[in-house]
């Protein structure tokens, strides 16, 4: 798999506002922000998208993904208003990079349109 710019930021290479870290997994805010709150949740290892994912194999990452989103919310202090976990896969899923994330999104009353 090509290494994307997000093992960069994994590795420190390049600069991010890390709002979440443990062994396993760092999340940070989007660049390119698409709500009040925008961080990406992403595994320290590289698996590039959904379609890699093996239900079983990965079980125990998923669930460490799904743990830190609610950990980040609860930093971001939207845990109990809600938020809103997105998953990009593929090209018509609209992925940029290849490198599995989470979106979290949050801060307002977000709209239901993805087209
Ligand atoms: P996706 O389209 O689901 O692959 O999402 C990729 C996300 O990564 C986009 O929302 C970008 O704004 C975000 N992104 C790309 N480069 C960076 C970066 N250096 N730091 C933070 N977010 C980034």
């Amino acid at each position: 798999m090509a290494e994307t710019i997000f093992t960069k930021i994994i590795r420190k290479e390049i600069p991010a506002q890390i709002v979440y870290e443990t062994d396993s997994i760092l999340a940070f805010k989007d660049i390119n922000p698409k709500a009040p709150y925008h961080i990406l949740i992403i595994p320290k290892i590289e698996i590039p998208d959904l379609r890699s994912i093996d239900g079983v194999i990965h079980s125990e990452l998923l669930g460490k993904l799904i743990d830190a989103a609610n950990k980040v919310a609860e930093i971001l202090g939207v845990k109990e208003k809600g938020y809103r976990i997105v998953i990009n896969c593929g090209e018509e899923g609209g992925q940029e990079v290849y490198h599995l994330h989470l979106h979290l999104l949050a801060g307002k009353k977000l709209g239901w349109n993805p087209a």
